[in-house]
């Protein structure tokens, strides 16, 4: 664990929490917060990191500390809109409030290993996990919106075939301080906020970095609450966009739980060839998953579901699957986001020429689907989707594409039935990738 050096300390921070918390969750108990929302641990001694907890809790925790709730707003405020991790520098709390939050509380976010800043204007931090451990996270400034992309784990079991992250492998879910934290960091380190006159870098936040957001229900929910609160971030539920591979049964709990715009990562339009991209269509298929996102934007009101789509030279970018993927989408509130492959050291695939890619969008439009293209951004500092690596050691959760070509196999076995095809075939058809 992570020794932290006082209020205020950049401490490795939020960074060593790690699941499942047990003993952590009973000391936020018995601090007064109504859930394990995030602890610091410093050696023997545990304060509560206030980062992340959600109003109600942090109203329980200042009862516990004799004060009355609305001194829960006041922090909030200060820890959100003012961007302030020092108690002493809370002048408008009663100075024996202050000095006692110091002794059981901090505000700790994520330490900044590395900055790198692309000609584009796009900047990637690393930030430290614990252990030896990074994650990224990317900031892309754009004329009427500045969009941060986080990472809602330390590197990611889904395995898709086309996707570095997935090529570290696992270690761990990033706990809701960390979720929050980098969104409390970029705007430090971007100016902004109540002390640059009221003008805000991040106005769009996108879960789409290091990780799979609904693997980390638990973490990623709390933090989403706290980018929507209008004492947290106080982010338009338009701007808050949560991307999935495809968790079905956490789809559906999502649109129980909160309102957020749904991105998910689609890639091909039939079973087969998406069972061998994104792994976790051998257990929620295509047919499952789009029921899930059609009740999403029922339960929401929503408008549509931005399905991602990988352009692969050779192996999804066919005016046939174009077609295909059209007939999947007509009709529904969906639009197609087509993302140009970006490359990364290893990989088997290539990225779809522009015309291909034109063509393939020109294709999805006359068959009645909204497409449009991702502009690559911060190609020249590896910022660009599927390009966050971060430091991801111990690889503790063998890859979920392996175990998932395991169960198939059984599968497969029991019911004499071939249903989906082995991992790792797809080779690109046009070419010697
Ligand atoms: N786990 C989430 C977030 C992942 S990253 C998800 O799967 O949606 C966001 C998007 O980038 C996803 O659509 C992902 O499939 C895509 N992506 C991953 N690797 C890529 C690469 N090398 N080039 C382009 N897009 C990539």
């Amino acid at each position: 664990m992570a020794v932290y050096g006082g209020e205020g300390f950049m401490a490795e921070g939020a960074a060593a929490l790690s699941e499942p918390q047990t003993s952590q969750a009973r000391r936020v108990m018995q601090a007064g917060a109504a859930t394990p929302g995030a602890l610091v641990e410093a050696g023997g001694d545990a304060r509560v990191n206030l980062l992340g907890l959600a109003r109600a809790e942090l109203e329980g925790f200042c009862a516990q500390l004799g004060s009355r709730p609305f001194r829960a707003r006041q922090l909030m405020s200060w820890i959100y809109k003012r961007g302030c991790d020092r108690f002493a520098d809370m002048s408008d709390l009663a100075r024996a409030f202050r000095a006692e939050l110091a002794e059981r509380a901090t505000i700790a976010v994520p330490r900044i290993l590395a900055t790198q800043r692309a000609a584009d204007g796009t900047c990637k931090w690393l930030l430290a996990g614990g252990a030896d451990q990074a994650f990224e996270m990317v900031y892309i400034p754009e004329p009427d919106r500045g969009t941060l992309c986080i990472s809602s784990q330390v590197g990611c079991a889904l395995d898709c075939a086309f996707c570095s992250t997935a090529q570290q492998g696992f270690n761990r879910n990033l706990s809701t301080a960390e979720i929050v934290g980098q969104v409390w960091l970029a705007h430090r380190e971007l100016g902004g906020g109540e002390r640059d006159g009221g003008v805000r870098p991040v106005s769009n936040v996108v879960l789409m970095g290091m990780g799979e957001p609904l693997a980390n229900y638990r973490n990623v929910l709390p933090a989403l609450r706290i980018f929507l609160d209008d004492l947290g971030f106080d982010l338009s539920r338009r701007r808050v966009t949560l991307s999935t591979s495809g968790l079905v049964p956490q789809i559906y709990r999502l649109a129980q739980d909160i309102n957020v715009a749904l991105a998910v990562s689609l890639h091909a339009p039939d079973d087969a060839l998406r069972s061998e991209l994104v792994p976790i269509n051998r257990l929620h298929p295509i047919a499952e998953l789009l029921c899930a996102c059609w009740h999403y934007i029922d339960e929401q009101n929503g408008r549509s579901v931005t399905f991602e789509y990988v352009m692969l030279e050779g192996v999804n970018d066919s005016p046939a699957q174009a077609r295909a993927l059209a007939r999947l989408l007509a009709g529904h509130p969906a639009k197609v986001n087509l993302i140009p492959f970006n490359p990364f050291a290893g990989t088997r695939f290539r990225r779809s020429s522009e015309q291909a890619i034109a063509r393939f969008r020109d294709e999805l439009i006359r068959g009645g689907v909204i497409a449009t293209v991702r502009r690559t951004r911060g190609e020249d500092i590896d910022a660009a989707c599927g390009q966050l690596v971060g430091r991801v050691r111990d690889r503790t959760v063998v890859r979920l594409g392996s175990k998932m070509a395991a169960a198939t196999r059984r599968r497969t076995a029991a019911h004499g039935a071939v249903r989906a095809s082995a991992p790792g075939g797809t080779a690109p058809r046009s070419s010697g990738a």
